[in-house]
């Protein structure tokens, strides 16, 4: 025990912690400051039907804008230490406002079924606010509650499951969908699944890259496509960067997905340009979205 304690007071002199530990102030800074100077953006990446090509929802992704040129850093990089820090409530809060009022912006130029996909860390689903903000942002941008989709992860499942089973309960009596993010990757049963109201699985693209490539994925992939199906769950595979990915997900039955072969995460503007793009020279597909006023 006194061994313990001397080690742990040792290694808190070494350089390895201090410099850990430098790094969280660093970048707990850099967040506080992007905060108070409006230095985020969020990027959106199209999710799409891939036997049709039509956009059905775009992801909000976070980034944190640089000076000068320099390009955006994926908050990917932060959210560990925005746990920690707490900071992950006030950004979540602006992520979701945010994105809501983007999307209520492309409903009103005319793309009245497209959908939004945000991020919800287990530090924002766990706090007490949650359901009070979404309302909030709802009421103020006028937008149903079936327009927002909530990415979860299955860690927030696995914690304090009685609490998640009202919030995920009330956040689905709301109208709002609910997805599983990074799917296969956490420890999620079928019983959980069962047990909560969620609505969709999104294939993490660590599997979706082995497609035949590796054998434990591509049966991976297959059998959490058959589970989905069996569970009346959707279905949408993350990271799909080939044609072959493509043609495999459909022809086992999935038909969402997301990734570098569709497109990238892109400032709104760019997004506006995609919606458009489909409309203008895709005359063979049928554009859900659009609804021209
Ligand atoms: P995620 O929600 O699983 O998002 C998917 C990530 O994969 C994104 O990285 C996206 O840019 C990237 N990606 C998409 N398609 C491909 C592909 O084909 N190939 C490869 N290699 N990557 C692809 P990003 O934007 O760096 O975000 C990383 C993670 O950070 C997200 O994972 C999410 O967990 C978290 N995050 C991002 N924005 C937010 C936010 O607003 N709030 C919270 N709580 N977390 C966020
Ligand atoms: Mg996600
Ligand atoms: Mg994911
Ligand atoms: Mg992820």
């Amino acid at each position: 025990d006194a061994k313990e304690k001397g080690r742990n007071n040792y290694q808190f002199f070494t350089p390895a912690l201090n410099t850990t530990a430098q790094r969280h102030l660093t970048v707990a800074n850099r967040l506080r400051q992007a905060l108070a100077h409006d230095e985020f953006a969020l990027y959106y990446q199209p999710q799409v039907d891939m036997e049709s090509g039509t956009i059905l929802s775009a992801e909000a992704l976070l980034r944190c804008l640089q000076p000068g040129d320099k390009a955006p850093i994926s908050f990917g990089a932060f959210i560990t230490i925005a746990e920690k820090t707490g900071l992950i409530l006030p950004i979540g809060d602006w992520v979701l406002r945010q994105a809501c009022l983007q999307l209520k912006q492309w409903r009103d130029l005319g793309y009245a079924d497209l959908r939004i996909a945000v991020n919800l860390s287990p530090r924002q689903f766990h706090q007490p606010h949650l359901l009070a903000t979404i309302e909030q942002i709802l009421g103020e941008t006028g937008l149903p509650a079936n327009a927002l989709d909530l990415e979860i992860t299955e860690s927030v499942l696995l914690q304090r499951s009685e609490d998640n089973l009202d919030t995920l309960q009330q956040l689905n009596d709301m109208g709002l969908q609910l997805s599983i993010d990074d799917f296969g990757t956490g420890y999620s049963s079928l019983a959980y699944l069962q047990r909560f109201p969620v609505h969709a699985l999104k294939i993490d693209q660590t599997f979706v890259r082995g497609i035949n490539q590796n054998l434990n994925d591509t049966a991976l992939v297959t059998a959490i496509i058959a589970m989905a199906q069996s569970l009346h769950l959707e279905v949408l595979a993350e990271g799909v960067e080939t044609e072959q990915q493509a043609s495999f997900l459909m022809s086992h039955g999935c038909r969402a997905a997301q990734g570098f072969y569709y497109g990238e995460a892109v400032p709104a503007k760019t997004f506006t340009r995609l919606l458009r793009r489909q409309t203008a020279h895709m005359p063979g597909v049928q554009d859900s979205n659009v609804r021209r006023k």
